[in-house]
């Protein structure tokens, strides 16, 4: 007999059940056969229901077609700079802008708002011709801008609002109204831009680097000015005959945690004054300035916390319909009745709630990238005032140790999850929480050093594999986990001797940029592969 659920319970059909299949042009065959029978059979785990015209693929997440490796130009600057000691300074690597990527978002708003500040300084006859301004996107920023947001912090930047300064009320009303026209103000000179303006164009050619961009001035069909771009990660930003800025030598030099300690135990230092004494020499800038830099991207981030412990639970945009729930979080962990999981639960709720922000397309400060910006945020808020109170001059010191072991990631591995996969984010972003915490309890060098080299040790070949290409799943519980974890490494550096320590920070950093290497390009920010393949939307 037929039991009543018999007619609900999906059939486990084989390719030769279902019959022909019509392949997408374009798409590998043996990919694309794989790929559908996971799906069929996540289905029947699931339940979730196949429907469509191309039965087990309609309902997957929609994956943008695959891109060809390309191979990065050694002219960019990018490239030029792995050689030698670090010269980043913290202005450059902790940049305030638009969530949710701060490769295709914040980059392109940057370079945009970059485009926008030359044409202004265009003379009034070659102004007094413009009638447009047209930004092409190319490569992974064409695939997967749309998921990123990427057009309306383009067109955003094209109209002259900055990055850091945007208000998110703006990017949300262009989610809403995408039809809007706004007008661009060139001297004397103004005329209308609309989302239209900004082309996904071609996903494949000979690119100096995956996200690229031309942007033209234009008088009629003619090019009165333009320049080609790259956003090559974290928010960093080049151009066609990039010159990096002329700095300053490091006052300590270092391309290693082990060099970088050895200056601090020479001279006394702790490993926050050795990048103070660097970041002033190789800027130029004061100890006040680099403060002031400091504590406004504290205030950034503790803004960042507040506003997503704020929000009411909601769903994010895109296919994924995810809930947001820091705000539950947090009020659970608050609850009396949950006491002893209060420490864990404020931790968790602050990085959901600044990683919720940055899949809300909102402000967000790239620590060490957009996917992981909620892990720093919940460190310093808890360390501060949503926690342990601890005075700002040692949060600051927290910041400067933090930076050094992005710097040292950066300059040794990657940042990018499009080149190293989520280790490169979420497990950086962890290793320098976990920095800024000994560091901010006044540890000492090696205990700074050995929290960065637990937390990181812990992310080692972990894959990024965002469903239909959102910074949501996993990235946003990623970031509650990169935020615990972190502490976790910081608990067990600063409860062991030291020196008994059998992994060193250097070795684990060669770690990770080896896995980065010999990963399979599936898993680092392609959609092709994990769970933006077994998650079955519906
Ligand atoms: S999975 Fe990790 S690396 Fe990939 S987008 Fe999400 S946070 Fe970034």
């Amino acid at each position: 007999m037929k039991s009543e659920h018999d007619d609900q319970k999906p059939s486990v059909l084989t390719m030769a059940d279902t019959g022909p299949i019509d392949i997408p042009a374009g798409v590998d065959r043996r990919a694309f056969m794989m790929r559908s029978a996971l799906v069929g059979a996540m289905s029947v785990i699931t339940g979730c229901s196949r429907t469509g015209e191309a039965e087990g693929v309609a309902q997957a997440p929609p994956v943008p077609p695959p891109l060809p490796v390309v191979q990065l130009s050694p002219e960019l600057n990018v490239v030029k700079k792995s050689k030698g000691p670090v010269m980043t300074t913290l202005d450059e690597f902790y940049k305030v802008g638009p969530g949710p990527s701060s490769s295709h978002t914040i980059g392109p708003m940057r370079i945009t708002y970059d485009f926008y500040k030359r044409c202004t300084q265009l003379p009034a006859d070659q102004l007094a011709k413009a009638t447009g301004i047209k930004v092409h996107l190319f490569g992974s920023l064409s695939a997967t801008g749309k998921g990123h947001g990427t057009e309306r912090a383009a067109l955003a930047g094209v109209i002259g609002k900055e990055p850091a300064t945007v208000e998110p009320e703006f990017l949300d009303g262009l989610a809403a109204n995408p039809d809007q026209t706004f007008q661009v103000k060139l001297g004397d000179k103004a005329f209308p831009v609309t989302l239209k303006d900004i082309v996904y164009d071609e996903t494949k050619g000979d690119f100096k680097h995956p996200n690229t961009m031309t942007c033209k001035l234009m008088g009629g069909n003619a090019s009165l000015y333009e320049l080609e771009y790259y956003s090559v990660g974290g928010g960093f930003i080049e151009w066609k005959g990039y010159e990096p800025p002329k700095k300053g030598q490091p006052k300590y030099p270092y391309a290693t945690m082990k060099e970088l300690q050895a200056h601090a135990e020479k001279n006394n230092l702790s490993i926050a004054q050795v990048v103070m004494a660097n970041e002033m020499a190789v800027s130029g800038k004061s100890e006040e300035e680099i403060n002031a830099f400091v504590d406004k991207i504290h205030n950034a981030m503790v803004n960042i916390v507040k506003a997503g412990l704020k929000a009411p639970t909601s769903t994010l945009p895109g296919p994924i319909k995810l809930k947001t729930k820091a705000s539950e979080v947090y009020a659970r962990a608050m609850d009396d009745q949950y006491e002893k999981q209060r420490g864990l639960g404020v931790v968790a709720a602050y990085a959901l709630a600044g990683s919720e922000e940055n899949a809300r397309g909102h402000l967000v400060v790239t620590a060490p990238t957009g996917g992981s910006a909620g892990v720093m945020p919940a460190l310093v808020y808890v360390l501060g005032e949503g926690g342990r109170k601890l005075p700002n001059e040692k949060i600051r010191d927290g910041y400067l140790a933090a930076a050094a072991i992005g710097y040292l990631c950066k300059h040794n591995a990657t940042l990018s999850g499009a080149e190293g996969g989520c280790q490169a984010e979420i497990g950086v972003a962890s290793a320098m929480g976990a920095a800024l915490i000994a560091q901010a309890h006044d540890f000492p060098p090696q205990v700074v050093a050995n929290s960065a080299e637990s937390a990181l040790e812990h992310h080692l070949g972990m894959t990024c594999d965002p469903v239909a290409g959102f910074v949501q799943l996993p990235c946003i519980e990623r970031c509650a986990f990169g935020a615990v974890k972190a502490w976790t490494g910081f608990m067990i550096a600063s409860n062991e001797i030291p020196t008994n320590r059998r992994v060193d920070f250097d070795t684990t950093v060669a770690a990770m940029a080896l896995t980065a290497k010999e990963m399979n390009a599936k898993y680092k920010e392609t959609s092709e592969g994990g769970l933006a393949v077994s998650v079955t939307l519906c």
